[in-house]
């Protein structure tokens, strides 16, 4: 989807600011709330450079590989998914409950957030800026085959494609289908077949001749 309705960087060479207007407005609250003593800029730091490095997609890819890998592993992510991602170390984020759906050749599972922008961030990072842009949140649930169509992805029309509105409350994860020609794969192998877009339904996983990792 090409919505730069939360993009700020076209704009704001327009300024002759090296800042976007929303950049600028939260270094000012920023300031204000370090220097009321509300926050901690190095508590700050911390919360910011565990977003941007160490949580993102490549945990939800782990997540992904092991239900591919692991049957019984699965059937547990599926029936009780927070008990499952608990037996790999995961937590969700914010204590909200995490839902995880399974693709089969029969559905396929997609994710927006209506309201705002409600997100795995503890599975998947920071949400990429079209998942927040008000054309996805429309259109994903007015024509989710035509959105799907957006991002490359052409659906049969025997598969029925189930659109899922997270909330503050309830996270979901798409596991997608498991790759062809993948038998005897290790579980990295298969998590480097596993992108963003496939853990969120606009998108599938790669083939085996996309990965670089065979
Ligand atoms: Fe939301």
């Amino acid at each position: 989807m090409a919505s730069r309705r939360d993009d700020d960087d076209a704009a704001h060479h327009e300024h002759g600011s090296e800042l976007s207007e929303t950049q600028v407005r939260v270094r000012a609250l920023e300031s204000v709330l370090v220097e009321k003593g509300y926050v901690d800029p190095a508590a700050l730091d911390r919360l910011i450079e565990t977003y941007e490095t160490r949580v993102g997609p490549h945990i939800g890819a782990q997540v992904v590989a092991r239900a591919w890998a692991e049957r019984e592993f699965a059937a547990q992510l599926f029936e009780e998914t927070p008990a499952a991602l608990a037996s790999l170390g995961i937590a969700g984020g914010q204590g909200e409950n995490m839902v995880a759906l399974e693709n089969t050749p029969a559905v396929h599972n997609m994710v927006v957030c209506t309201l705002c922008s409600c997100y795995p961030w503890a599975l998947l990072g920071l949400p990429p800026v079209w998942y927040k842009s008000a054309p996805y949140r429309a259109r994903a649930v007015a024509d989710p085959r035509g959105v799907l169509r957006d991002f490359g992805v052409e659906l049969g029309a025997e598969v029925q494609i189930r659109v899922w509105d997270s909330t503050s409350e309830i996270r979901y994860l798409v596991v997608p289908m498991r790759p062809e020609h993948t038998d005897g794969w290790s579980e990295a192998e298969l998590a480097a077949l596993v992108t963003r877009d496939s853990m969120i339904g606009t998108g599938l996983a790669k083939q085996p001749a996309e990965s670089a990792t065979r």
